[in-house]
């Protein structure tokens, strides 16, 4: 089984141990993705001397090629020195109180609902607040969140500083019986000492279960230079980096996390209030390699294909080209190893979107239906479908004519990834040129 992702690499296939000329030549190759995804060049020096230390004289195994191997082992050090593990919020306390700190713009005040919101549909009991005591706009922005997601706000317009506001506000959660406090608080364009000063009272005279600090991941390098200036005044207990969908590079994120040494326990994914992520070391490592989250996607797939014969895996690798019938086999295949949601969650973004509607029970059983009001010629050529077609299927099926539209398009999305799984591994790679 396992060569047929890899069957591509055995002619670039040496035997034996990994010269340190092999090593070499890959890191080379390996060091310049690093640097485009924005890692920093003292970071990425560091990871390659491990990898070097790792990867020469170790034994080439069977099933792999030395490329694969030493990007294995690059990706296993980046992912631990993200942290290794993921991390989970300090919620054990009776009320929790969680400080949102960060510059004006990083999201604090949209993480904030995020992360009520999330903690909502966990079933805890969240209190929003506001301490912006200078700004009456940003109490409304945080108050409207916590209306439209119905979550508990307080604010206490007379205060005069953040300390009072959240002293009120612990009195406020205990008559409320909110369990989770979190507190937002203003952030301005730049590094100011008065507001700095205030929350370095309202740290020192409140306790806080996390302290965490928003950091906006399209500002690359930059952000380590705000986490160093925020550290003399907070001492943060994570990081949350937002708006890392619309940051490509994410290579950032080794240089602030490896310089303060602060885990990241959270990612921002988007505009919406329910696109906040747990952060994984390895999906992350993943990205940064420009793999997308295909390492762990192909892991699952091999676990799931392991189950098929190999006389018949090789038989539908060779043509390439799969049918709807296979479809429908390799989506049944894919939920028995791991929930679909989870895999099409490894996806890149546009063949996610397009694939998350066969997740759950029900539409698979819907996607099964329309498959088998299919004649086969339609299932072996679904081009022919045509709009008269398209009617007896969903009329056959008990489905409308717009879920066999969707249905079709999403075996257009999966033939792809399968394209891609056909392949090899590492295409990603070898779209940058690594493999040639
Ligand atoms: P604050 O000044 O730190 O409170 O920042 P805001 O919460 O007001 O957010 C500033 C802007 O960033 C808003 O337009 C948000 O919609 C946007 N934003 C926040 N988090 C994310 C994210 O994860 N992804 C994207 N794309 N935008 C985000
Ligand atoms: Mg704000």
């Amino acid at each position: 089984l396992v060569d047929k992702f890899s069957g591509i690499f055995k002619k670039l296939r040496s035997k034996g141990k990994l010269s340190p000329q092999e090593v070499e030549s890959i890191l080379k190759e390996l060091r310049m993705v690093l640097l485009e995804s924005d890692v920093h060049y003292k970071v990425a020096k560091d990871l390659i001397n491990r990898v070097k230390e790792r990867a020469v004289g170790r034994e080439v195994l069977e099933s792999v090629t030395p490329g694969e191997m030493v990007i294995k082992i690059l990706w296993d050090e980046i992912r631990k020195c993200l942290g290794g593990e993921t991390q989970n919020l300090n919620i054990s306390a009776l009320p929790s109180f969680l400080l949102l700190v960060g510059l004006q713009g990083s999201g604090k005040t949209t993480t904030c609902a995020k992360l009520a919101l999330r903690l909502k549909r966990q079933g805890h009991f969240p209190l929003l607040v506001s301490t912006d005591t200078r700004r009456p706009a940003a109490k409304e922005q945080l108050k409207t969140l916590a209306q439209n997601a119905q979550i508990d706000f307080f604010d206490e317009p007379d205060a005069t500083s953040p300390l009072e506001v959240v002293k009120k506000a612990r009195v406020f959660a205990r008559q409320k019986s909110n369990d989770v406090v979190i507190v937002d608080t203003a952030g301005r364009l730049h590094v100011e000492e008065m507001l700095l000063a205030e929350l370095r009272e309202l740290v020192e005279q409140e306790s806080f279960q996390e302290t965490l600090l928003v950091l906006d991941a399209t500002t690359g390098q930059e952000a380590v230079k705000v986490a160093k200036s925020f550290e003399e005044w907070v001492k943060p207990t994570g990081i949350i980096l937002t708006k890392v969908d619309t940051d490509a590079r994410g290579g950032a994120v080794l240089s602030i996390v490896s310089q303060t040494g602060w885990p990241v326990k959270l990612v921002g994914t988007g505009e919406k209030l329910e696109q906040i992520e747990t952060f994984h070391p390895d999906r992350m490592a993943s990205r940064i390699l420009g793999l997308g989250d295909t390492l762990t996607l192909i892991e699952k797939i091999e676990k799931a294909i392991e189950k098929e014969s190999e006389e018949k895996l090789v038989q539908k690798l060779k043509k390439e080209e799969i049918t709807l019938n296979d479809f429908l086999d390799e989506i049944k295949r894919l939920r028995s190893v791991s929930s679909f949601e989870e895999i099409v969650g490894m996806l890149p973004g546009n063949l996610r979107s397009n694939l998350s509607m066969v997740d759950g029970e029900k539409n698979l059983k819907k996607v099964e239906a329309i498959i088998c009001s299919m004649t086969p010629q339609e299932r072996q050529n679904p081009s022919i479908i045509n709009a008269s077609r398209k009617k007896r299927i969903a009329r056959g099926s008990g489905t409308s004519i717009q879920e066999v539209n969707k249905l079709l398009k999403q075996f257009e999305e999966f033939k792809k990834l399968w394209k891609q799984m056909h392949k090899g591994k590492f295409s990603p790679l070898r779209k940058r040129g690594i493999f040639g």
